[in-house]
């Protein structure tokens, strides 16, 4: 197993270290990797000019899975758009055709207290948001902004083939055939012929899966049931705009991005495992980062791209233990309650492999 390794900027270094510490811990006893570092992000741009160096796009093109850490910086958001460290993510994302972002998002009935719904509307929470990655309106030409009558007009175009749907829709179906057989497409069919699309094309996908119960909502009314009653959804289908929105929304529900981990994969799970958060740089090298979405990202990677389905789990109890224990990162602690760093959180997990 080939891991290209991005650490990236911000915390990205801190908890990845977290992360490889696991994975060696595993390596002890018997899981057979290969980790090779390569540059993304800022401190891509810092060393070569480019968010997403040719060194990297080498890297991670004969490697079968990436582990990237995050990318981001207030001293890089002056430069021109194609230099900033976000386009790296674009970049990447494209270049190896990742299309299907997988998001969990649990709570940890440890954490009920962090989210900030009540307790009982969230507690128990386990849903898993399929959004597509790589089209609809973050790539559609044309796009721009120019002068029309007198004045800028600024347009971007929403658009879907019924092959990209269909590609992600299996990955949706799939993903709920091995949970709880509960499928939610999320598209705005009442105002947008692309999602209409989406929505047929769904429904065609459908008639592969009859084990799985498909239910179709509008992305209004997904978002205001995310927060009313989030406990109806089992796993969510949806583009790459609203999914992007949704994600966030859902991650919020369970207390802490710290705790959130994410999948994007190709068509032959080859995959790039990440957290969800950002590189975080009001709190970037002061031991305080929550590594455990990043941990958890490393259970999703031997689960999905590698089938170790054994080891994934072993971590992922790790992590409930460490929890059950009491032990708190900052981003997860009620207040006054005593915290641990970002190593002594990663120490925890190891011990409890
Ligand atoms: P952020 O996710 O980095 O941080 C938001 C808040 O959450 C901050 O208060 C931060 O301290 C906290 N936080 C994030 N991760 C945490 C963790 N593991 N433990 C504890 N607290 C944590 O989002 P932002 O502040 O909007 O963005 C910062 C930079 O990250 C920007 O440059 C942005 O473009 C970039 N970004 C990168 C990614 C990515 O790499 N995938 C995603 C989002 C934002």
């Amino acid at each position: 197993m080939k891991i290209a390794v991005l650490a990236g900027d911000g915390i990205g270094p801190e908890i990845i270290a977290q992360a490889i510490n696991v994975l060696n811990a595993l390596k002890a006893d018997g899981l057979d990797f290969e980790l090779e570092h390569g540059l993304i992000g800022g401190c891509a741009v810092d060393a070569t000019g480019e968010p997403y160096p040719e060194a990297t796009h080498a890297l991670v093109t004969q490697a079968d899975a990436i582990l990237l850490g995050a990318v981001g910086g207030p001293q890089y958001d002056a430069l021109p758009r194609p230099q900033r460290p976000e386009r790296g993510l674009l970049a990447i994302r494209k270049a190896l055709n990742l299309f299907a972002n997988l998001r969990p998002a649990i709570l940890y009935a440890e954490l009920a207290e962090a989210s900030s719904l009540k307790p009982e509307v969230v507690a128990g929470l386990d849903i898993m948001i399929v959004r597509e990655l790589t089209g609809d309106i973050y790539f559609g030409e044309p796009r721009g902004i120019k002068q029309r009558d007198g004045q800028r007009v600024g347009f971007n175009t929403m658009i879907y083939s019924e092959a990209e749907i269909r590609r992600i829709a299996h990955v949706a179906f799939q993903a709920a055939d091995k949970r709880n057989k509960k499928l939610c497409s999320v598209d705005k069919m009442n105002v947008l012929e692309c999602t209409q699309l989406w929505r047929d094309v769904v429904i065609e996908v459908a008639k592969e899966y009859p084990q799985v119960a498909l239910s179709h909502m509008l992305v209004d009314n997904a978002a205001m049931q995310l927060v009313r009653e989030p406990k109806q959804f089992d796993v969510i289908v949806t583009g790459n705009m609203f999914g992007d929105i949704l994600s966030d929304e859902a991650s919020m529900l369970t207390g802490s991005i710290g705790m959130l981990p994410s999948a994007s994969l190709d068509e032959n799970n080859k995959g790039l495992y990440e957290p969800i958060h950002g590189s975080a740089p009001d709190i970037a090298g002061q031991d305080v980062a929550n590594p455990l979405a990043t941990i958890l990202s490393v259970a999703m990677m031997l689960r999905y791209t590698f089938n170790q389905e054994e080891a994934a789990l072993r971590i992922e109890n790790a992590v409930q233990k460490v929890l059950q224990q009491g032990f708190r990162t900052s981003d997860i602690a009620a207040p006054g309650l005593q915290t641990v760093g970002t190593q002594a959180m990663g120490d925890a997990v190891l011990s409890h492999l």
